[in-house]
């Protein structure tokens, strides 16, 4: 089950080995599903706390206020979007650590909108917004959701959505994790930028309202070239 230095584990062998290391960059990481206990309601803080500052996976309706308060209406709803996604059941969540020098959770990743043995809708987040040094972290769990396991049919397909102006998330989804599709979106010209090619599936025109401007959802898959 382990690949590329890291090591992915069930719920059920949480008590065995350590993550393993990448030497090659110094990280290591430990990605194992999500323990919701009241002993641990500091990991649900972190992840909570963390989240509602991405602010590319929010909506005009739905984000934290501006000052991050975590009290007020405004960020309720922020909160309860989060949860909501985390506790759905059919939602499954990995915390990812860092286990290197400082001990700390670095990131989850998540999935919804399971179809059994076919489809689900993937998500990641990372603290340190490095992405592209989360490349194996990612790509470990994508290896498990593509091989059977106790309980788990090997999908033949994943998905994710990402909105057309988290460019940095679609330019690490298509180089880095090989998503994509048969068609290209082309993304909108803003002053003194050149607009970008994108390969996707498909584009859900302004089908969510971000600062005030109705923008497109890009729906980008990958392959189980296992089964397909
Ligand atoms: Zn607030």
């Amino acid at each position: 089950m382990d690949r590329q230095g890291y090591e992915l584990r069930d719920g059920e062998d949480r008590n065995g080995a350590n993550g393993l290391h990448d030497e090659a960059r110094g990280a290591r990481f430990d990605i194992f599903p999500l323990v919701l206990a009241e002993s641990r309601s500091f990991v649900y803080n972190k992840i909570i706390s963390e989240l509602v500052r991405h602010e590319t996976i929010f909506t005009d309706y739905n984000r934290a206020c501006e000052d991050h308060c975590m009290e007020c209406q405004t960020c309720a709803r922020a909160i309860r979007a989060v949860t909501n996604a985390l506790i759905h059941p059919d939602a499954m969540v990995w915390e990812v650590w860092s286990t290197g020098d400082i001990v700390d959770l670095a990131g989850i990743l998540y999935i919804t909108d399971v179809v059994v043995g076919c489809d689900a809708k993937a998500h990641y987040a990372f603290f340190d917004n490095d992405l592209w040094g989360k490349t194996d972290v990612i790509k470990s769990v994508i290896d498990w959701l593509f091989e059977d396991h106790p309980e788990w049919v090997a999908l033949s397909r994943l998905t994710i959505e990402i909105p057309d102006f988290a460019f940095a998330l679609a330019a690490h989804a298509t180089r880095k994790l090989g998503f994509g599709g048969d068609n290209e979106y082309t993304t909108r010209k803003k002053s003194g930028k050149k607009s970008r090619t994108i390969p996707v599936e498909g584009v859900k025109r302004n089908a969510l309202l971000w600062r005030d401007m109705y923008r497109d959802v890009l729906v980008l898959g990958l392959l189980n070239q296992r089964i397909n």
